[in-house]
């Protein structure tokens, strides 16, 4: 941007000075400024290990160098005009206000500066063929700028699509995470106290998981987390939903499942982990707790709390079970 701002910028101030008769050294310095700089304020904030602000130094500079340009230009109004607005917009959109002020202030401190030495000569008018010049800048910067904030929201948007992913999905797992599954729960359960539409919810513990870590290491376990889940994703209905409810307890959520075929699930998913899961040659195993919705339940603790006391039921059962 800066490099197209300076090198559009150059031909309407340009055009200026040689409606006034400017030197050739004052174009050639005009030339070598407009060309140069950009790829010098490339380099300079590529070299830093700071390049942010270097990029805010950079940007002051760019203010100070048009300053010095619109008084050598004796401020013709359209180039000069152009060339303020365009620098306080791209400050306005890089560092709000207080950058605006500053780097504005730069440019009217150098102008000021600039204008004494070359005797405040002052020539407002602007040509055609300035005005002519001057369109290139016009036109090309503004649909520069109109890509690059189109780019800029398409990025926001998708890092905001991968965030919400991110709220969703539990990234080890690939199940839902714990916000998102249970307000699939609260649904099913206003769906229930609306239309009495049976459900069901599973509570699965893996079985002395801790004992797992401890004895194969955690890379282990997070496997064994692993082939759980790809068990759990797999042997359920698209209408079914499995969440990560904690480090190696996950929920299941049955729509329209009574409770007898919920045990039914319940059971394939057990006898599936516990002959498909191993660690040592020792079979990994689960223990589940199944609720079915019922009268009296009010709220989503409500549901999740029976199929926790259920879950807790099958562990003082001696664990790898199913409890209702
Ligand atoms: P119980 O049969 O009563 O469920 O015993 P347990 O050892 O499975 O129960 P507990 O909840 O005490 O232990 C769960 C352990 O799981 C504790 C935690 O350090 C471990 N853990 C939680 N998340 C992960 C994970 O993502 N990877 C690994 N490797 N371990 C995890
Ligand atoms: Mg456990």
């Amino acid at each position: 941007m800066r490099a197209l701002g300076f090198y559009a910028g150059m031909l309407g101030i340009g055009s200026a000075l040689l409606g006034q008769d400017a030197s050739a050294t004052l174009l050639l310095l005009l030339a070598f400024t407009c060309l140069g700089w950009p790829v010098l304020a490339w380099r300079l904030s590529n070299a830093t290990a700071d390049p942010l602000k270097a990029e805010f130094r950079n940007l002051t500079i760019d203010t100070g160098l048009a300053g010095f340009w619109i008084a050598m230009a004796q401020f013709d109004l359209l180039p000069s005009a152009l060339l303020a607005s365009v620098m306080a917009m791209d400050r306005t959109v890089a560092g709000g206000w207080p950058l605006t002020r500053r780097s504005m202030g730069v440019m009217v401190l150098v102008a000021l500066v600039t204008a004494a030495f070359n005797g405040f000569a002052f020539q407002p008018h602007s040509s055609f063929a300035t005005m002519l010049w001057c369109l290139p800048f016009l036109m090309l910067y503004l649909l520069a700028v109109g890509a690059s904030t189109r780019m800029f929201a398409d990025n926001v948007r998708a890092q905001k699509r991968a965030l919400e992913q991110g709220s969703r999905i539990d990234a080890q797992t690939g199940l839902a995470t714990r916000p998102q599954w249970l307000a699939l729960v609260g649904a099913e359960l206003r769906r229930f106290q609306r239309y009495g539409a049976v459900s069901s919810l599973l509570m699965v513990d893996i079985d002395r998981f801790k004992r797992i870590n401890d004895s194969a290491g955690h890379l282990a376990g997070d496997q064994v987390i692993h082939e759980v889940c790809a068990i759990l994703r797999e042997g359920l209905r698209s209408a079914d939903t499995a969440g990560r409810y904690g480090g190696d307890e996950f929920g299941v959520l049955l729509p329209g499942t009574e409770r007898q075929a919920a045990r039914e699930v319940a059971e394939r998913l057990r006898r599936a982990v516990a002959t498909q899961v191993a660690v040592g040659g020792e079979p990994v195993t689960l223990s589940i707790g199944v609720a079915e919705l019922g009268q009296g339940m009010e709220s989503i603790e409500d549901w999740t709390g029976a199929a926790d006391e259920a879950l807790y039921r099958a562990k003082d059962a001696g664990r790898d079970c199913v409890c209702d």
